[in-house]
């Protein structure tokens, strides 16, 4: 297996959206794929139950705790965290065929699980999703309507060390308007495209051709 995505190859690039929860990663990504539409999107396996709507193979792969924690011992993900009192993760063998494939893939995730990627896959573009303030972050988690006081708090203060981790991330896009942040995203994978490692073997074929 290789760990690497290596520039100057025909692979795909590994992308990972992250970011601290309330951020709008989700609604980030659902605007993505609409205008990025070459771009895959790997589905986590979780142990959380499925929301109304929420379809097995599409959302999420839901699973339960015995079934993550063997595919955890078959080290079938690239990455895993427990994320209030449930399993998430990212199954490896298609993030590793979709690269192959040479086609760009990204991974939505929250911030434990994107560094333990960033550990595997260093050469990985690594996106850090910030809210415009932390005023504007905890507007949007009370707004949801779903979270208790206490959970408003705790979430709040896992915020703040998450953002703390952004010097670790290769940029960092505000969502301030999705439609904006979308863009931003898309400039970041032309400029990641254009990088010289990546097109310069292409350029070096038909120069040798030259003589
Ligand atoms: P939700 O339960 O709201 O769908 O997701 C909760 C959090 O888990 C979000 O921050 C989401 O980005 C993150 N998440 C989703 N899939 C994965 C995954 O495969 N690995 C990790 N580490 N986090 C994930």
């Amino acid at each position: 297996m290789t760990n690497s995505v290596r520039p100057g190859t025909d692979r795909g690039l590994l992308i990972v959206l992250s970011g601290p929860s309330g951020v709008g990663k989700g609604t980030v990504c659902a605007a993505l794929r609409k205008c990025a539409p070459d771009l895959v999107y790997s589905v986590s396996a979780t142990t959380r139950a499925a929301r109304a709507g929420e379809i097995d193979g599409v959302n999420y792969f839901f699973k339960t705790k015995e079934q993550f924690r063997s595919m955890i011992e078959r080290d079938e993900l690239l990455e895993w965290a427990e994320y209030v009192g449930n399993y998430y993760g990212t199954p490896r063998s298609f993030v590793e065929q979709t690269l192959n494939e040479g086609k760009d893939i990204i991974l939505e995730i929250e911030v434990q699980g994107a560094l333990k990627v960033k550990e595997k896959f260093p050469e990985g573009v690594f996106i850090f999703l910030t809210p415009p303030s932390l005023t504007e972050l905890e507007s949007r988690i009370v707004g949801r309507g779903t979270e208790s006081e206490e959970s408003i708090r705790n979430r709040m203060t896992v915020a703040v060390d998450e953002i703390r981790l952004m010097e670790q991330y290769d940029y960092a896009v505000v969502n301030d308007q999705v439609e904006l942040a979308c863009q931003r995203i898309q400039a970041i994978l032309i400029a990641e495209h254009c990088r010289r490692e990546r097109v310069l073997p292409r350029i070096q074929k038909w120069m040798e051709e030259v003589h």
